[in-house]
């Protein structure tokens, strides 16, 4: 497969919910190697568009295509085993076990398919080289014999990302990962999917304009179900009908980023102007 050839895709992907249209014929291309962030204000289908693509509801037409074989009927366990795992499910986490014994059954659930309560102390032990080097990448080596149910939010989310690449995916599917952190927390988990989308494959739903435009390599914007536009970040932020869509939503959250995305099209017709 060559680099650019998209490593998941969408043919005309559709989800209705009784008569209601929520995902209307998407073709979506993710590139491996990318960090892809799927945009887009209120009700536009992201949410919709990402349980699809983990396959937690089934479509109402359309296929799903992961490193070219359609995998649009199987069951989420058997996608992830090939390689295609979604992160930041906070019941991933094992809330009274210690942070290295959650990356730990991570590393157990990549090797079997599933978690044994019965494999020996000798066997979990040899993990745990595994294990700490998971928690080093995401900076949770110091945290190693915490609970988990003990770390703060932002560390949490680091901990899902650790039981995440435990399983060693291909590509990784992530819904909001900033959502609901302060500054601090958005600027270390959005560096920690830089660094751990080396050589793996990212598609995020993201609300954070900031965040989007620091690491996504290609942006989809959806609106009203349907594919908007699709470019890098300047050529999204410069495209009149994404700052229409973001400037016709009434929710608070989707206004910020309109206004994010309406400064950084000013700055580009500004930059054009000065020309
Ligand atoms: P987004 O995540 O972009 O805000 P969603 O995918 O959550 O958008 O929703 C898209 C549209 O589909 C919305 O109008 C929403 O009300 C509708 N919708 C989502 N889920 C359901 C459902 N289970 N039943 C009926 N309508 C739904
Ligand atoms: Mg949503």
């Amino acid at each position: 497969m060559h680099p650019n050839e998209p490593i998941l895709e969408t043919k005309g992907l559709t989800k209705a919910f009784h008569g209601f249209t929520a995902v209307a014929g998407v073709d979506l291309r993710v590139r491996r190697g990318d960090i892809h962030a799927l945009i887009g204000p209120n009700g536009a289908g992201k949410t919709t568009c990402f349980n699809l693509l983990t396959r937690f509801i089934a479509p109402s037409a359309g296929a799903i295509l992961f490193k070219g074989r359609d995998i649009t009927g199987l069951p989420p366990a058997r996608v992830a085993r090939r390689g295609l795992v979604r992160s930041f499910q906070i019941s991933a986490v094992f809330p009274d076990l210690t942070v290295l014994e959650n990356v730990r059954i991570g590393l157990q659930r990549a090797s079997t398919g599933h978690y044994c309560f019965w494999r020996s102390a000798r066997s979990l032990r040899a993990l745990d080289g595994r294990a700490r080097e998971h928690l080093e990448q995401v900076g949770l080596q110091d945290m190693a014999h915490a609970r988990a149910a003990s770390l703060p939010y932002g560390r949490k989310r680091a901990l899902e990302l650790a039981t995440t690449l435990a399983m060693d995916p291909e590509v990784m599917l992530l819904d909001e990962p900033t959502q609901g952190m302060g500054h601090e927390d958005i600027q270390r988990v959005t560096d920690l999917i830089k660094t751990v989308s080396t050589g793996r494959t990212v598609l995020m739903v993201e609300h954070n304009m900031a965040v989007v435009s620091r690491i996504a390599d290609r942006i989809t914007v959806l609106q009203r179900g349907s594919v908007l536009a699709e470019g890098d970040y300047a050529s999204i932020a410069a495209n009149p009908d994404v700052v229409a869509a973001y400037m016709g939503s009434t929710d608070v959250d989707s206004t910020d980023v309109g206004s994010t995305v309406a400064d950084s099209a000013d700055a580009g017709a500004g930059a054009k102007e000065a020309r």
